[in-house]
């Protein structure tokens, strides 16, 4: 144990106990049997929960000190292993540090380890809402999604984390002297996704909006077209206030175990849909030209409570079916707009059931993508990457979830950008070792 660590931060900060150090140094990236692999056994040497900001400032200079690698942890719901510490050292789980510190009129300012759920509960006395969050937002961290996250409910209509969703960070640097940086506007780009290796998010501010009643809906469709260009036009039209938009193949909902009575025989393509209640009846009328109807509500009186709808879109989709049978695994794809129905078609020529097809309707710098997180049955890796290949030759892009590296398969990053902060945030290369890999392994890692 390295004592100068324990002096700085004190005996009560450390977890205690093999099993609780193995468990804090994983997160979900049992999610794919590649990362399943390639991560067994990577375990932290110490891990600590520090209870003030004051705390996680003297456990960094003290690893500084000692070149100990440091890597944060939030809520540990990320699906690429982006907390797992690669060379041991110290995990440090931020998840006590959740302060509403301010709620101003359209944004709010948190500690990082604020829970998101907790961060809209406190945000609705106020009247606001968050504009995007996670399906996982009742265990995520604030700092977790903006360091390691992307999009969720919400993208649809106000984009992705790249989008002006977050307004600006406070970052500590791992240098022999610590430094507190306030960043915003295009300076956060270096920090958004890049697994806390360029410094340590202490504090976020995000903008929120006015709160709305939202509905949550499902609409079934005898194929899976119909609903596609019903849930196109839903997320296309600006007269539709809506906050999700999920469209799932036939043969998904059969995992939805708690909605087989609303669903039944699960022989049809599902639309998920939030949506403020001002227009469900409007759309139950639209949902009429494309053959569909509404087969389930939740009404606003009763959204949150109890498991809602959006509890089986985003990612939370692949883990009903890993919950059904553990050979299924996921991509994540940007389909193309123009060529949706024809790259539809491909897929299902040539994989039938092996791939079966979820769309996330979301924004991306402002333009609509039928964005998928289809469910691809594993069989090994060379046939995991042999479908990526198809999904790219025909125009859905992927960006690979198999890979721990930062950047690697796909993902459009400004890995530059994030060196050149590391280099100067992070001189003795500590921060979450071994997750930003060189142009050459990431050539190597893609197999695209
Ligand atoms: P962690 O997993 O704890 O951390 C994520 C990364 O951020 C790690 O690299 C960690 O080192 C780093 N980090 C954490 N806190 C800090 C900090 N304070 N400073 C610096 N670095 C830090 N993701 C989405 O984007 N959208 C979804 O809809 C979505 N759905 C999911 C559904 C399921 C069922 C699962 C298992 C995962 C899903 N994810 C989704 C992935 C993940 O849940 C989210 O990205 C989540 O926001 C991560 O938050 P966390 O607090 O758990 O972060």
């Amino acid at each position: 144990m390295s004592e100068k660590l324990r002096q700085a931060v004190g005996e009560s900060a450390f977890v205690e106990g093999e099993a609780a150090i193995a468990r804090l140094s994983k997160d979900y990236y049992w999610y794919s049997p590649v990362l399943e692999q390639e991560l067994a056994g990577k375990t932290a040497d110490y891990v600590i929960v520090p209870e003030t900001e004051e705390e996680l400032k003297q456990a960094v200079m003290a690893a500084v000190i000692e070149k100990i690698p440091v890597t944060v942890r939030g809520g540990g719901t990320g699906n690429y292993g982006q907390a797992v510490p690669m060379t041991g050292g110290l995990v440090v789980d931020v998840s006590k540090l959740t302060e509403i510190l301010e709620i101003g009129d359209g944004f709010v300012r948190v500690q990082a380890g604020a829970r998101l759920r907790e961060i809209e509960k406190a945000i609705h006395e106020t009247d606001q809402e968050l504009t995007i969050y996670p399906s996982t937002f009742v265990k995520a961290t604030v700092g977790g999604f903006v360091s390691g996250g992307s999009g969720g409910i919400g993208s649809v209509t106000w984009g992705n984390l790249w989008d002006g969703n977050i307004i600006s960070a406070k970052m500590i640097t791992m240098e022999n002297e610590l430094r507190e940086l306030t960043v915003s506007g295009p300076e956060l780009e270096p920090y958004i996704h890049s697994y806390g290796t360029t410094g340590i998010m202490t504090e976020v501010t995000i903008p929120i909006k006015p709160k709305s009643r939202w509905v949550q809906q499902i609409y079934a469709f005898d194929n899976l077209t119909d609903a596609l260009d019903f849930s196109r036009t839903v997320s296309e039209q600006g007269k539709w206030k809506k906050r999700l938009v999920s469209v799932m193949e036939a043969p998904i909902s059969a995992f939805f175990k708690p909605l087989k009575k609303q669903i039944g025989a699960a022989d049809q393509a599902l639309v998920l849909i939030e949506i403020d209640e001002s227009n469900q009846e409007r759309l139950e009328e639209e949902a009429v030209a494309y053959r569909g109807a509404a087969i389930y509500t939740v009404s606003a009186d009763q959204y949150r409570k109890g498991i809602g709808i959006s509890d089986f879109t985003w990612n939370h989709t692949t883990l009903w079916a890993l919950k059904s049978d553990k050979t299924w695994t996921y991509l994540q794809n940007f389909f193309s707009i123009d060529d949706l129905h024809h790259q539809v078609r491909q897929i299902k020529d040539r994989y039938g059931d092996d791939v079966l097809l979820h769309f996330e309707w979301l924004r991306d710098k402002g333009r609509l993508v039928p964005a998928a997180l289809p469910l691809v049955k594993f069989t090994s890796k060379e046939q995991l990457y042999d479908v990526i290949r198809f999904f790219n030759e025909i125009g859905a892009s992927t960006n690979d979830p198999h890979t721990y590296l930062l950047g690697a398969g796909g993902w459009d990053m400004q890995m530059e950008a994030i060196a050149q902060k590391k280099k100067e945030n992070d001189p003795f290369g500590l921060l979450n070792q071994e997750k930003i890999p060189d142009a050459a392994s990431i050539r190597g890692t893609t197999n695209v």
